[in-house]
């Protein structure tokens, strides 16, 4: 008899696990749920086009509902799952006690909350997780709209950049000394800091103090800082996301900042695997990554996919990660959390197109790239290996990309 699979979390890679396994063959009971409304939908148009335009929700499925019936996949919608029970193989879905031989927890994250006790309550402050919470926050931008982004990571520059085209006026207030941090070189952050300046977009860095100020009403009506206050109509906080570890850890899993797996994404627990933003992989040299990116979401999903088919498992690609932020596209590539001991830049910084590859001995560990999509495409999959004599010539844009690279 096949064996039923239950997948938890209805967002990008539950989605992708469901498509997988039937594209592969796999006939068996199969369960998506999600306490979400909507089936599976891209996150990443959020905080860019979904935010600028005014486009319905349906446009950002990942698949047509029709799929889901089409598939046979039992797809439960608006159902939390907090309850499961690796010994008896069940998960709780409502009153109903649902059993699985295979278990994928593709739970996702949920965004950070300021401490502020102001924060709790007022209806004009936003975070920018799911299509309601970016339908709420457009319906409030209008030109001149002041908005207050807490937060100069990916989310909230891009918040940023949309409500700024939208007549928005802008104010990011960022607690470290730069933007973009955690994440990306400090030469493509200033460039995103430069661009930011340059459409209006007043960028503050290095801001401490920083407390919500609530008028009569129990709005917030201004944003105090060290470096001044600045007067809100909505506040918008992105300071990252927490994994959803809550069901894995009430189960008894082995969890650590995201649900710790294997590199086939296999928990602590038999027959149950965990992929996307919820999970932490352990890696041979014994450090971990957790990494928050759509097409990590689709590729754990896809290498799951084959370890629950018995199929050869796909080889891990690269992290990548991209943002969209006015007309500029940022592409990123590698372990964000190499020690990078260079970086070499080719290309015209000024002209914002440039490329900057993060290099550890020979190697290239770290390629970003502002408005180069060819060339970062041509170089991803050459991370990691050694290339003295290429290094060298990186910056040289007398030589191709191409000339570069090619293979012996
Ligand atoms: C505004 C925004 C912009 C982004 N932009 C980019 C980008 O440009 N590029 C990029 O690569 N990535 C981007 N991302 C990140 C990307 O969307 C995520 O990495 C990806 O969605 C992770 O997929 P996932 O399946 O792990 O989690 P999710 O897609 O978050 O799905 C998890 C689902 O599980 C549900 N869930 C959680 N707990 C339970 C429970 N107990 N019971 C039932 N359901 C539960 C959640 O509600 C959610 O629907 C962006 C994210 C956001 C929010």
């Amino acid at each position: 008899m096949s064996r039923r699979v239950v997948v938890l979390g209805a967002g990008h890679g539950g989605g992708e696990v469901v498509a997988a396994l039937r594209a592969g063959g796999f006939d068996g009971p199969l369960t998506l749920v999600g306490d979400e409304a909507t089936p599976p939908y891209q996150r990443p148009p959020l905080s860019k086009s979904f935010l600028l335009g005014a486009s319905p929700a349906d446009e950002l499925l990942a698949r047509p509902r029709s799929f889901y019936e089409q598939q046979q996949v039992d797809l439960v919608l608006g159902r939390r799952v907090d309850h499961v029970d690796t010994t008896a193989r069940t998960v709780q879905v409502g009153d109903e006690s649902v059993p699985y031989d295979v278990l994928v927890l593709a739970l996702g994250g949920r965004p950070r909350m300021l401490a502020d006790p102001a924060a709790a309550k007022a209806d004009n402050l936003h975070q920018v997780k799911t299509h309601a919470d970016v339908e709420r926050l457009r319906d409030r931008l209008a030109p001149g709209t002041r908005v207050g982004v807490v937060g100069g990571g990916f989310v909230g520059l891009e918040v940023a950049a949309s409500a700024r085209k939208r007549g928005a006026e802008v104010t990011v207030l960022e607690l470290a000394p730069r933007l973009l941090g955690r994440v990306c070189s400090e030469v493509v952050a200033e460039h995103v800091a430069s661009l930011h300046g340059a459409r209006g977009v007043d960028v503050r860095t290095g801001v401490t103090g920083l407390h919500l100020v609530t008028g009569d009403d129990g709005r917030i009506a201004r944003v105090a800082t060290d470096q001044g206050i600045v007067e809100v109509d909505e506040v918008v906080v992105g300071i990252g996301m927490t994994p959803e570890t809550g069901p894995a850890e009430q189960a008894g899993l082995a969890v650590d900042d995201g649900i710790l797996v294997d590199a086939d994404y296999r928990t602590s627990a038999p027959d149950v695997f965990a992929i996307g933003d919820c999970a932490r992989v352990l890696r041979p040299d014994g450090s971990t990554l957790r990494l928050e990116s759509a097409p990590h979401a689709a590729s754990s999903a896809r290498r799951v996919a084959a370890v629950i088919l018995g199929r050869e498992t796909p080889p891990d690609a690269a992290p990548w990660f991209w943002s969209h932020q006015f007309e500029v596209k940022i592409q990123m590539a590698g372990d964000p959390s190499a020690r990078v001991s260079r970086w070499v830049t080719r290309g015209d910084m000024a002209g914002g197109s440039f490329l900057t590859f993060g290099i550890v001995e020979d190697r290239i560990v770290r390629i970003e790239a502002v408005d180069r999509p060819a060339e970062f495409a041509q170089t991803k999959s050459w991370l990691d290996r050694p290339i003295p004599s290429v290094i060298d010539r990186l910056a040289d844009e007398s030589y191709s990309i191409r000339q570069l690279f090619a293979r012996p």
